[in-house]
């Protein structure tokens, strides 16, 4: 789940992380009142669950209350990576001394919770790692080790990001807080980018980037009410909600299919021939028909889908479960385009009966399946 900056900074602020916390404005006049209590001069920043918003104008500093308005208007009037601008945040300027990067996160290919820093912060990190990877330092620590961070074990680490010592240990500081933040709120990514030393040589987060660990999140219902549900992922979330996977793509093929990895290999044999999937839905192995009617919905809400393709293979669930729910599925709405559907394994007699005379297209295979679903999406 990914938060935006003015929530991560709202939790940097409870964790005793030093950033720029400041005001959220959805108007040009609401962010005058704002910058005017503030006192200027201000930044103005786009937030939108997506990177790189200052190359896309969406972080500006205001001198004046003129500027402040004519800022924010430009601002909330952009589209960042498919995002709508509908809030700022509005906080004090700082004067830059210096820009590092510090992140920490789950690195995989170790199994460890990792520090990544880089003494040149503010750009993009993975362009540093690229042309200069001896530049990107490394802090790997287990879960143990994680939970009982000294200061002292961070200050090697800090010294390279920051060489001044009473700046260095303002990092390692802030290091510990983060490792804390981590543990106790179930986050996989917390990156400042970037980490600043101001005029006065105070060391503070300027922006901040949070994720939480989806598999956690029963364990966070405070974090219900941080979801952005405006946001572009808004199907995706209502998919979780329901227990199911589900991620948009841009084809006119809707995919309903149970197992991840069938799934992915449905995917395939669509662009296989040539077509276009229109989403991923793992739509687990379950035979609810609440369960298939969600996904069959989620799917149809996307006009550019022009047919849809069930892949079932019956192992544990069986074929004719699965039947009946879908069948009971589209009692509960209508179905606008053709559907093709494959249903192998368990049962799948019992299951091909029940579908007979329903109206729907039955594939003899996956690659049928996949074939015909493609055709009839570029009939339409
Ligand atoms: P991002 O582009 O989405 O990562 O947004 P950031 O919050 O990282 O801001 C981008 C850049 O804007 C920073 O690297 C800074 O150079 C600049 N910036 C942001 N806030 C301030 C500020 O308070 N003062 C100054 N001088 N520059 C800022
Ligand atoms: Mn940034």
């Amino acid at each position: 789940m990914k938060i935006h900056e003015y929530q991560a900074k709202q939790l940097f602020d409870k964790f005793g992380i030093p950033t720029t916390s400041g005001s959220v404005a959805l108007t040009p006049e609401e962010a005058v009142c704002m910058a005017q209590a503030m006192g200027l001069p201000v930044v103005l920043k786009a937030q939108v669950l997506t990177g790189g918003r200052g190359k896309a104008g969406g972080v500006r500093i205001a001198r004046s209350l003129d500027e402040v308005r004519e800022f924010a208007g430009a601002i909330l009037a952009l589209t960042i990576k498919d995002f709508a601008v509908r809030k700022l945040l509005i906080t004090p300027a700082i004067n830059i001394c210096s820009e590092s990067y510090l992140g920490l996160l789950i690195d995989r290919g170790v199994s460890k919770i990792t520090f990544i820093g880089c003494a040149e912060g503010g750009v993009e990190i993975e362009e540093t790692a690229k042309t200069s990877p001896e530049k990107i330092l490394r802090l790997e620590l287990t879960v143990k080790q994680a939970s009982h961070l000294t200061e002292k074990d961070c200050l090697p680490f800090a010294l390279k990001l920051l060489p001044k010592k009473s700046q260095a240990n303002d990092a390692a500081k802030i290091m510990v807080l983060m490792a804390k933040m981590f543990l106790d709120q179930d986050c996989s990514l917390i990156e400042i980018n970037p980490l600043v030393v101001d005029d006065a040589g105070k060391v503070l987060a300027l922006d901040a980037k949070v994720l939480f660990d989806d598999n956690a999140q029963f364990r966070h219902p405070e974090h219900a009410s941080m979801l952005d549900l405006d946001s572009e992922d808004a199907d995706e979330i209502s998919a979780r909600v329901i227990h199911l996977t589900f991620v948009r793509l841009d084809g006119n093929v809707g995919c309903m299919v149970n197992g991840a990895g069938l799934a992915m290999a449905t995917m395939d044999t669509i662009k296989y021939f040539n077509g276009s999937p229109a989403n991923f839905l793992d739509a687990g192995g379950s035979s609810d028909p609440a369960k298939a009617a969600a996904g069959l919905k989620l799917i149809l809400s996307d006009d550019r889908v022009k047919a849809i393709f069930i892949n079932i293979f019956g192992g544990i669930t069986r074929c004719d479960d699965i039947a009946k729910g879908i069948l009971a599925a589209r009692e509960l709405f209508e179905v606008t385009v053709p559907v093709v559907i494959r249903l192998e394994g368990t049962n799948e007699k019992e299951g091909q009966a029940l579908i007979a005379g329903s109206g729907m297209i039955v594939a003899e295979s996956m690659e049928q399946g996949a074939q015909k679903a493609v055709e009839m999406g570029q009939r339409a």
